[in-house]
C-alpha cells in the first residue's frame, strides 16, 4: 500500500450501519473516516473520526466536509442529488452521481436495465386507476404498486389484484406498477469495478425476504451453475454500463426455467453482502474502500458455507443465544431504539 494512503480520509454521506462497516474497513487500512448524517444517533458515529451532524441541504457544512475528505462515497440511495453536486469535485466522488440518480427512481432504474437488454418484471408508470386496471388485465391480474422514490425494505409497496383493487386517486408520476413475479428463488450479486476498469463479482447468495425485508442470506446459493454464470454476467454488465467505480449490488429473481430478472440495484454495500465479512478473505466493505483508494483487490477466497441472519427489532435478542457459539459472528449496529422490522444487527454463521 502506498504510504500516503495512511493519511487519507474517506467521507461517507449517510451514517447508518453500512457507513459504520465502511468506516471499520477504512480504519483497518489506516484510513480515517468522516461521516455526514442529519441523525445525531447515527450508528457510524461510533467509528467516525469526524461526524458532521447537519441536514443534507446545509451547503456550508457540505463544503466543509468535502474539503476534509480525499474521497467521498455514499451509503444509501435517498440522498438529495443536489447535496452530492455540492460535494463533487474532480475525481472525488464514487460511485458517480448519475448512478445514484438512476437507482433512486424505480422507473429510471428499470428502464435503464431493460435498455441493456436485461429482463425485469413488466412494469409501467401510473397516473390514474385506469392505468392500474389496464396493466393488471394485461399482466396476469396480479401486481405490486411501488413508490418510484424513497421506498426501501418493502416500504411504499402494495400487492394488488384485479379483485382487491379499488379505484383510488393516484398521484401521477409517483408510482409504478409491476407484475407480480412467481419466482423460484431470489439471489443477489455484488459486483466490484476498480479504477483500472477491472470488474469482478462475489459469488451470488440466495436471499429470503418476508414482508419485503431481507431476513436471511445463504452462501452458496442452491441455484444451478448456469444461473450463477448468468447472474454474474448481468451484474458485471450493469456495473460497466453505469461506469461505476465502487461496488454494485444487483438483486434478481430466478424463474422456474432458469431465466433471471433483475429486481433492483444498489450502488453501495448491501445487506445481502454482509456474509462476506466472515465468508470471504475480503468483504464488500473492504472491496469498496480499496477500490476508492486504488488499492489491490486479491482473488476472492470463500469459506465453505456462510449464512447471514438479520437481527430485526423483533428477533434482536437472539444475538444473546449466539454469543456463546464458536461459529457465530455477531454485529450489533448500535441503534438507539429497538423497533419492529428495524435492522438492528446481523449474525454470520460460518460452517
Ligand atoms: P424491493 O423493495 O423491490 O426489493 O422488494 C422487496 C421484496 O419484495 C423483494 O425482494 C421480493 O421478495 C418482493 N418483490 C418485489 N417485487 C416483486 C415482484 N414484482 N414480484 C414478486 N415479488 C416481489
Amino acid at each position: 500500500m502506498k504510504r500516503s494512503n495512511l493519511k487519507k480520509t474517506l467521507g461517507v454521506v449517510g451514517g447508518g450501519q453500512l457507513g459504520k462497516m465502511i468506516g471499520i474497513s477504512a480504519s483497518k487500512l489506516g484510513i480515517k473516516s468522516c461521516f455526514f448524517d442529519p441523525d445525531k444517533n447515527a450508528p457510524s458515529k461510533d467509528v467516525s473520526n469526524t461526524f458532521y451532524n447537519y441536514e443534507y441541504d446545509n451547503k456550508a457544512k457540505l463544503l466543509e466536509f468535502a474539503k476534509k475528505c480525499d474521497y467521498i462515497t455514499y451509503e444509501f440511495e435517498n440522498i438529495p442529488i443536489n447535496s452530492l453536486k455540492i460535494l463533487e469535485k474532480k475525481n472525488n466522488l464514487f460511485p458517480n452521481i448519475n448512478t445514484l440518480r438512476i437507482s433512486q427512481d424505480r422507473h429510471l432504474e428499470k428502464s435503464f436495465i431493460k435498455g441493456l437488454g436485461i429482463k425485469t418484471a413488466n412494469y409501467t408508470t401510473i397516473s390514474n386507476s385506469l392505468d392500474v386496471e389496464n396493466f393488471l388485465k394485461k399482466n396476469t391480474g396480479l401486481g405490486i404498486i411501488k413508490t418510484r422514490k424513497l421506498g426501501y425494505d418493502g416500504k411504499g409497496q402494495l400487492k394488488i389484484n384485479l379483485k382487491s383493487f379499488k379505484k383510488k386517486n393516484i398521484i401521477p408520476n409517483k408510482y409504478i406498477i409491476e407484475q407480480f413475479i412467481p419466482f423460484k428463488k431470489e439471489i443477489s450479486v455484488i459486483a466490484i469495478r476498480q479504477k483500472n476498469g477491472k470488474v469482478k463479482t462475489f459469488e451470488p447468495t440466495e436471499n429470503y425476504h418476508k414482508t419485503g425485508i431481507l431476513r436471511y442470506t445463504k452462501f452458496p446459493s442452491s441455484v444451478s451453475n448456469l444461473c450463477i454464470a448468468r447472474a454474474k454476467k448481468i451484474a458485471m454488465e450493469i456495473i460497466r454500463k453505469l461506469n461505476i467505480i465502487g461496488i454494485l449490488a444487483v438483486e434478481m429473481f430466478v424463474m422456474e426455467n432458469e431465466e433471471i430478472l433483475v429486481n433492483e440495484i444498489a450502488p453501495r454495500p448491501h445487506n445481502s453482502g454482509h456474509w462476506t465479512l466472515d465468508g470471504c478473505n475480503i468483504s464488500q466493505f473492504d472491496a469498496l474502500v480499496r477500490t476508492i483508494f486504488r488499492l489491490p483487490i486479491p482473488k476472492i477466497i470463500y469459506k465453505k458455507k456462510c449464512r447471514m441472519i438479520n437481527l430485526l427489532g423483533e428477533n434482536f435478542n437472539d444475538y444473546k443465544k449466539a454469543l456463546n457459539k464458536k461459529n457465530h459472528h455477531i454485529y450489533i449496529y448500535g441503534k438507539n431504539k429497538i423497533k419492529k422490522f428495524r435492522k438492528m444487527g446481523h449474525i454470520n454463521i460460518v460452517d
